[in-house]
């Protein structure tokens, strides 16, 4: 945790336009640490559309995940199902911003508030975005942010705690570190977290590039939706002017009906062309073999049915007008 490991702190606090950042070796270790942190026991409500890291740092805390369903619109958690789900054993709420698609923050919040919840983010996907004016790091308890090599800004793998409450550095710091307080003093059961200096020059590097590289992905995302996005049979979420994006993924859901090709045909068309599209989140973490034996899938129909029909597009910066319009004609050519 040296110099170049604080000068990427600092560089955060002011592009995140946050109170406090606290970086770690990768974005799962942050979410866990976090939840660590925060002492908690019980049940947390949170969805199964989601990468492994959040339903495992749950768990790997103790907790209890409860499964909320999403909307079928923006695949975040549904904001009105949540009250159902609580219980005097919930102590948290853990929404994903999905693709960048912002959860109802207001909403949730004020459940949160009314039921004296912890509200942490994954904010995996949604780096450097606003909502309203106001950046994703300020929303809720805290937020995590990954810097994984597949992420729009990465550190080669990273992430961070984005946080408003001071007194929480303090542990994330120790927690990282072994739970070493001082050189004598272990007050917690940590482990090693910490981001190391290659990482942090790699994220001062990459920090330098990063609204270039958002830049770039928007075109990208708007050609695709000049092929794509009047097609009957594919769904694509509309733009959300209230959302400064980042772009980071171009997913379609496919309707097999109405589209007369199924995700999982189209998805090895393009594999067959060596174009790597991914069924991303398929299939729900409720479904893992460490978990289905205690969840029942249709019990969130919504994360169900997207998970089953959505495909994310490849997109980076690299991308350029020919490939889009290659990978976007081998899409149509399935159309029925
Ligand atoms: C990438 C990702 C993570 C984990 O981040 P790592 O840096 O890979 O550990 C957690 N949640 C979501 C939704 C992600 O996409």
């Amino acid at each position: 945790m040296g110099e170049y490991h604080k000068k990427l702190e600092q560089e955060l606090v002011e592009y995140l336009d946050t109170d406090y950042v606290s970086l770690f070796n990768n974005g799962h270790m942050a979410l866990e640490i976090l939840i660590q942190s925060m002492k908690l026991k019980g049940e947390v409500i949170t969805t199964p559309f989601t990468f492994a890291s959040t339903t495992h740092a749950i768990v790997r805390n103790g907790l209890e995940p409860i499964f909320c369903d999403i909307k079928k619109d923006d695949y975040t958690i549904d904001e009105k199902k949540i009250e159902e789900l609580i219980t005097d054993k919930t102590v948290a709420i853990l929404p994903v911003h999905v693709y960048g698609n912002v959860c109802n923050v207001d909403e949730i919040q004020k459940i949160a508030r009314k039921y004296n919840l912890r509200l942490i983010y994954d904010g995996a996907h949604a780096f450097g975005q606003k909502y309203k004016g106001n950046s994703i790091a300020k929303f809720g308890d805290a937020t995590m942010f990954s810097f994984h090599a597949t992420k729009v800004f990465n550190t080669i793998e990273g992430g961070a705690i984005s946080y408003r409450d001071g007194n929480l550095g303090e542990k994330l710091y120790e927690l990282k570190n072994f739970g070493i307080k001082s050189q004598e003093i272990v007050e917690e059961v940590g482990l090693n977290a910490k981001m190391n200096e290659i990482q942090a020059i790699m994220g001062l590097c990459n920090l330098e590039n990063i609204d270039d590289e958002i830049d770039k992905r928007k075109h990208i995302d708007l050609e695709y939706r000049k092929y794509l996005e009047e097609v009957n049979g594919i769904n694509i979420k509309k733009i959300n002017k209230d959302i400064k994006s980042n772009y980071s993924y171009f997913p379609i859901v496919i309707n097999e009906k109405e589209f007369g090709a199924t995700r999982d045909e189209i998805y090895e068309l393009l594999k067959n062309n060596n174009i790597f599209a991914r069924k991303y989140f398929y299939p729900l973490t409720s479904e893992y073999e460490c978990y289905r034996q205690k969840y029942n899938s249709n019990d969130t129909p919504n994360a169900l049915y997207i998970s089953k029909r959505i495909l994310t597009l490849p997109i980076y910066s690299g991308l350029d007008d020919s490939d889009i319009e290659r990978i976007c004609k081998l899409i149509l050519s399935m159309k029925k």
